[in-house]
């Protein structure tokens, strides 16, 4: 007798006969689910009498399309004839519950707990290897290297090839504003999650404004948590709000950090968002000093108001880029990395605030802000900087008139400065990188109207940064073991996520898969999952590397442009 078994959709578990669809002399063909193949054929293949009674099983993935009665009853009156039933009821024992296991994986494109994936160009800790990586039950389990795997390998274990496609780290995005609750129509947990997996992304840590309310309380913490619940498709922490209100209050503040935010974002200067009011020094100072006992950190976005010189009346249009640049000059962002500095050096070794740390999020200027950073790094502060994708790939001169899509603060400014970002990403002043996705309603974005002083500030871009920081760190010979350094290493340790950030034993198998070579364009055919496509300064360039899978805790979330179809992301709560 021969068995076919069916890759087919299937509809349910109380089939029953419906499970035959056709039965001739010497042929048995089963309708399993499309999930559940690979476990059906691990069982039958522990199941001696079954076995036994297979010479030569077939396996197929045509599609099954008999349900109706009549066939079932001919199936049944076949099986009699044949004498197939007893065989055929543990048979279809195991189906049912296959197929219960199959409801609980629809986190995962893949149907299975354990398996290889193989490439030549995998990114390790010690550099690129072409080798296996082996992963069970969302951890990875090994790390060989190809001269060593076939000793290793077991036979049943399934093995997924990606030929010479890349095998990195998961990134790590700690700087994204999704919005939710409050806001979604600007975002939300499904889309911006969506979105991230698409883009290779498997941990985003959430800003605590542009939500409404803000994540500045036990209580607001607690909703987000409720908002981000199952519908969430890459695993997601939040950063708290260090504000006046709990800045000068240590035990609301511990009570946020009680609750499981992974450090504190502040701001010097206006965020645009009432419930999030700025910061002064001394806010930041005594933050710091309860952060220290947590050894948590403090994102800061660092621009400090100052005055400014006059604009020349004769060219101050609201259209034009420049007119905006004007407005938010270097001198603020080094003003106020000047201020944060000052109370820095008490997160030294031995320092007042040892434990606690500064990140300075989404750097913009790279002369003397920078320079500053520099040397505060030097003398031992604990103090780390990242710059984002946009002030990587833009300039101001090349931002066309009403353009508002590339608004954002600080500002994007001019070329020279890009050149000397890409220098200090290069030479590692800059430690890491972060999408600061920031979207809003297209409304908000006035793109009809075009003025730069009015229009939402924030760029959207969360499912591209990893082609954008490729496609444009090529000029600079950027490496794939910079990505993976700069995209999930260095943040996830910012985040206190251990767990995270690189592929090596006993990491969380959070894994992108992405070729390189491959250049696309970013034009409305493309699928792109992030709620406003329209807002993005990203659309109608063309870039390089495609994103082929993620993989979320050993789940296979995205693949093959598709989503699996559970959102079964993790919180990621400090303890
Ligand atoms: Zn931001």
């Amino acid at each position: 007798m021969s068995l076919s078994l069916l890759n087919t959709d299937f509809d349910g578990t109380t089939r029953g006969l419906g499970a035959v669809r056709e039965l001739r002399k010497g042929e048995l063909v089963l309708k399993v689910p499309r999930n559940a193949l690979m476990t059906t054929k691990s069982m039958i293949a522990k199941d001696e009498k079954l076995r036994n009674g297979v010479e030569d099983a077939v396996w197929t993935t045509e599609k099954a399309i008999a349900k109706s009665q009549s066939e079932w009853n001919e199936a049944g009156a076949l099986m009699k004839e044949l004498d197939l039933k007893p065989k055929f009821q543990s048979f279809q024992a195991w189906l049912w519950a296959s197929a219960i296991a199959t409801e609980a994986n629809r986190c995962s494109l893949l149907p299975h707990d354990h398996y290889w994936i193989s490439s030549k160009r995998i990114v390790t800790p010690d550099g690129l290897i072409s080798g296996s990586v082996e992963v069970k039950g969302g951890l990875i389990v090994s790390v060989v290297k190809e001269a060593d795997w076939h000793k290793k390998q077991r036979s049943r274990v399934k093995v997924i090839d990606y030929g010479e496609a890349v095998v990195m780290p998961g990134l790590v995005d700690v700087h994204a504003h999704l919005d939710d609750p409050g806001r979604s129509e600007w975002e939300g947990f499904p889309s911006g999650t969506k979105a991230a997996a698409a883009g290779g992304i498997t941990t985003l840590v959430d800003m605590p404004l542009n939500s409404c309310p803000s994540t500045v309380s036990p209580e607001t913490l607690k909703l987000k948590i409720e908002a981000a619940k199952n519908r969430i498709h890459v695993d997601v922490g939040f950063w708290g709000g260090l504000v006046p209100d709990n800045a000068l209050n240590s035990s609301s503040l511990e009570s946020l950090l009680d609750a499981g935010v992974l450090g504190l974002k502040s701001f010097m200067c206006p965020s645009g968002i009432n419930d999030f009011p700025m910061t002064n020094i001394t806010h930041i100072k005594e933050g710091l000093s309860v952060l220290a006992k947590y050894r948590r950190p403090l994102l800061v976005h660092a621009e400090i108001e100052k005055d400014l010189e006059t604009i020349d009346g004769s060219d101050n249009d609201p259209r034009s880029y420049l007119t905006y640049l004007k407005t938010r000059p270097t001198s603020w962002e080094e003003g106020a990395i000047r201020n944060l500095l000052s109370v820095t050096e008490n997160t030294r070794t031995g320092g007042s605030a040892e434990g606690a740390h500064v990140h300075i999020v989404h750097l913009s200027d790279a002369s003397s802000s920078l320079d500053l950073i520099k040397e505060a790094k030097r003398k031992g502060d604990s103090v780390t900087v990242e710059t984002c994708p946009h002030y990587l790939a833009f300039s101001a001169e090349e931002i066309p008139k009403g353009d508002t899509r590339f608004k954002c603060s600080p500002p994007i400014r001019d070329a020279a400065n890009r050149e000397k970002l890409w220098e200090a990403m290069m030479e590692g002043d800059i430690d890491m990188l972060s999408s600061d996705h920031s979207p809003t309603e297209p409304e908000l974005k006035l793109l009809s109207d075009g003025n730069f002083l009015k229009a939402w500030g924030g760029i959207s871009s969360l499912q591209f940064v990893l082609p954008v920081t490729w496609s444009y760190g090529q000029k600079y010979g950027v490496t794939l073991e910079q990505v993976a350094s700069w995209w999930s290493d260095r943040p996830s340790k910012l985040a206190g996520l251990h767990s995270k950030g690189a592929i090596a034993v006993g990491k969380h198998a959070d894994i992108v898969v992405w070729e390189p070579e491959i250049d696309f364009d970013l034009d409305e055919d493309h699928p792109i999952h992030f709620k406003h496509p329209s807002i993005s300064a990203y659309l109608g360039r063309r870039l390089s590397g495609k994103v082929v899978s993620t993989f979320v805790r050993g789940n296979l979330v995205f693949g093959e442009g598709k989503h699996a179809s559970d959102a079964c992301g993790s919180l990621l709560l400090a303890t």
